[in-house]
């Protein structure tokens, strides 16, 4: 096994132990895969996240044959076809955090209640079609909600968000069930403002040069 995959392998550990902490799972549920040159690292099904070590994560080709001592997780349909349809993204998390599950159970996008919905890549997080766990059905869904997206919510299930990479899907999933909880109170306190289309872009393009910045020496 190369230094690369073995470092991969890590890093998925170490993410399945955060998701819980950060709200985003409980249980075996969720599942966590990243890009490892023309194949695919994933975690096991149903193998809780405290007793998951780096031989437990699954490596998949991407027609779909795998490599292992446990079969992938049961949502590796969505996982692969993400990474086919989309160059860009090289991890992706699935979780049933509480508030976009909720959301998600009343089939309703999140619109723009704050600027960092700019984070998803558009003016909405679309709420897939519902479709039994782990089924094809399930992945045509969620391809249909992601376009020109980096994350959306899964019907009566839970939310997938992803990433260039695991740190980036990670951040993006927690960024999207703070958003979902605002959501949930500003609905509860009545008429949430919704911004713009044109506002939301505006902040798209903000996006790409946010971040810490150095004064120039002089
Ligand atoms: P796995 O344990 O098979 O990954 O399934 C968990 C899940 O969240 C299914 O949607
Ligand atoms: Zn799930």
């Amino acid at each position: 096994m190369s230094d690369d995959e073995l470092q991969i392998r890590h890093s998925i550990v170490h993410a399945c132990r955060r998701m819980e902490p950060l709200g985003l799972s409980h249980g075996t549920s969720g599942n966590i895969s990243v890009r490892c040159g023309d194949k695919l690292l994933i975690t096991p099904s149903g193998v809780p996240y405290d007793t998951l070590s780096s031989d437990g994560i699954v490596s998949m080709d991407f027609d779909g044959g795998w490599q292992g001592e446990l079969a992938p997780s049961s949502e590796w349909r969505f996982h692969l076809d993400i990474m086919q349809t989309r160059p860009d993204v090289n991890a992706v998390v699935h979780g049933h955090p509480l508030y976009a599950t909720s959301l998600a159970i009343c089939r309703r996008d999140i619109p723009a209640v704050h600027y960092m919905i700019a984070a998803a890549g558009g003016a909405t997080i679309r709420c897939a079609e519902y479709a039994t766990f782990g089924t094809q059905a399930l992945s045509v869904n969620v391809l249909k909600a992601m376009q020109e997206r980096n994350c959306c919510l899964l019907a009566n299930h839970g939310m997938i968000a992803t990433g260039a990479n695991l740190e980036r899907a990670i951040r993006l999933a927690s960024e999207l069930e703070n958003l979902a909880h605002q959501y949930v109170i500003s609905l509860t306190i009545g008429n949430p403002c919704i911004l713009s289309d044109t506002e939301i872009e505006k902040n798209i393009a903000l996006f790409e040069n946010y971040g810490p910045k150095r004064m120039p020496n002089d």
